[in-house]
């Protein structure tokens, strides 16, 4: 298998020279040449498989430069005590025709550690396969979520180092101290004195940066990034949309080869795309329901076709879907136009000069063919929480309210009933201020740990060790810095 890019076309890259490189050097997206084939015969055999057999049946078909040896042991060591269950994506039938899967038993709590977990092991394959033999340092800027889950993820991983600036002003109390607790020695979180945006061009800058570069080079390290557009965090989503397809069949849900609907709450359009590219493969899926918040640009764009970015910015109840670029948008760009590579420049130069561009006749209507989107405001998803603890007994983060109640929608509008699966995305106590508040209408704690020890208590659902215990552990990191001196503070932590 190899992998073009989505704005030259030609070019052949081997999965390990896609995942180490990110990006491709006209800044499009690594996409595999083809989508191998699975029958039903294959797909069935998984049944009986575990989460981490399935793995490594759908990774081998994409990342051929490895054994089936090196697979299977990256997965086993990404999938293993880090997940608090043992089926690791756990689906469960909440109500009829509806089930949920899972995506958060992992160390954060959130579906980012899917591929996360992952990226590490393939990133230090992918270098060594391609001859790359100095230290990867990864760097991250994080408004929260991401930076933890990379920090969880490249923990003691041999090879790599992870660095993370987050906003000193701009982080929760519980997702700061997740991150300044933070073990493994080559882990380094730093406070940035500014806002968000500060240390996200702070390390874009220190990316640009020649003499950043050499200094990295004669110690003998090179930076990378954990961005969301590396294949390597795509394709360890893809094997979810099996793993629940059969699990689906296996508790009688379905008969193996009947469509299934799958709703995914997205918004860098990461999530659902791992979807198309399971469809693509032959996995029985009808319709994928497209569930976005506030910042609705997905939703807009799916109704006729043009994504506009220029519209107000808006901070939800579910902050991880609060964008409005969404990057992985490019790939499905890529597939609607028949692998146009001219028609895909044109309108992400389009996006990037005007801040919109328009798809429309046979692109538009196969888009529409395959998703369907919707949107729920903050009003929407904290009824949908109250209601779905009160009818089914079933506690619910917003992110993934916000695909329950699009579900619901998308049902009404067109009366299509068919079993869904519907991807839930974090734990309910991950984000417990607003679930308690959804339940109880209305809160009195002191802090957001209060709030998850009183949503345990009142409901009875176990409170995850990962926040349990974190008010007791002991701060690792301290390290603080202003926006312009990011680098000194990156050579500083190379030192420790
Ligand atoms: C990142 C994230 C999402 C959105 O994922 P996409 O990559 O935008 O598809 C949804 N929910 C949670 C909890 C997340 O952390």
């Amino acid at each position: 298998m190899h992998y073009v890019s989505t704005r030259e076309g030609k070019a052949a890259f081997s999965a390990a020279q896609a995942i180490v490189r990110g990006i491709s050097e006209e800044g499009g997206l690594f996409v595999p040449a083809f989508f191998p084939h699975m029958g039903l015969d294959e797909i069935g055999a998984m049944v009986q498989k575990s989460y981490q057999e399935r793995a490594c049946v759908i990774l081998g078909k994409f990342l051929t430069d490895f054994s089936a040896e090196q697979i299977r042991k990256m997965v086993e060591a990404a999938y293993g005590s880090g997940f608090d269950a043992p089926e690791v994506v756990p689906v469960r039938e909440i109500d009829k025709g509806r089930a949920v899967a899972e995506l958060w038993h992992g160390p954060t709590l959130a579906f980012k550690d899917m591929a996360l977990q992952l990226l590490p092991h393939l990133m230090t394959a992918s270098a060594a396969q391609v001859g790359e033999r100095r230290e990867i340092v990864i760097l991250a800027a994080t408004s929260g979520d991401t930076g933890k889950a990379a920090l969880e993820g490249f923990a003691d991983v041999k090879g790599t180092q992870c660095v993370v600036f987050y906003p000193k002003e701009g982080v929760s109390q519980a997702q700061r101290l997740q991150m300044v607790t933070q073990e493994g020695k080559n882990t380094h979180v730093i406070a940035v004195r500014g806002n968000f945006d500060d240390a996200q061009a702070g390390v874009k800058r220190i990316f640009g940066d020649p003499e950043a570069r050499d200094w990295m080079n004669q110690q003998g390290k090179v930076f990378s990034s954990a961005n969301s557009i590396n294949w390597g965090r795509l394709a360890p989503q893809l094997v979810y949309y099996f793993s629940a397809y059969v699990d689906q069949v296996r508790q009688g849900r379905i008969e193996l080869g009947d469509e299934l609907n799958f709703v995914v709450p997205t918004g860098n359009f990461g999530n659902i795309l791992a979807a198309v590219y399971a469809r693509n493969m032959g996995l029985p899926i009808g319709r994928l329901i497209c569930a976005s918040n506030r910042n609705r640009v997905l939703a807009d764009f799916l109704k006729d076709g043009v994504y506009d970015a220029r519209r107000a910015f808006y901070q939800t109840t579910s902050p991880s879907m609060d964008i409005l670029i969404s990057s992985n948008l490019e790939r499905m760009l890529f597939e609607i136009s028949g692998r146009e590579v001219a028609q895909v420049n044109e309108w992400m130069e389009s996006l990037r000069t005007k801040g919109r561009y328009e798809v429309s006749g046979q692109a538009l209507d196969a888009l529409k063919a395959l998703i369907w989107g919707g949107w729920a405001g903050d009003q929407a998803v904290s009824e949908t929480i109250s209601q779905t603890w009160k009818r089914w007994g079933y506690l619910t983060d917003p992110h993934t309210a916000v695909a329950l109640n699009v579900h619901r929608q998308y049902v009404e509008a067109t009366g299509d009933e068919r079993q869904a699966v519907i991807m839930s995305t974090a734990s309910p106590f991950k984000f417990g201020k607003t679930v308690l508040e959804a339940i109880e209408g209305g809160v009195q704690a002191q802090d957001d740990f209060e709030c998850c020890r009183f949503l345990s208590q009142k409901t009875g659902w176990v409170l995850p060790k990962a926040i349990a215990e974190l008010p007791g552990k002991p701060v690792r990191h301290r390290a603080e810095c202003e926006p312009g001196d990011m680098m000194d503070a990156v050579k500083r932590a190379m030192e420790e």
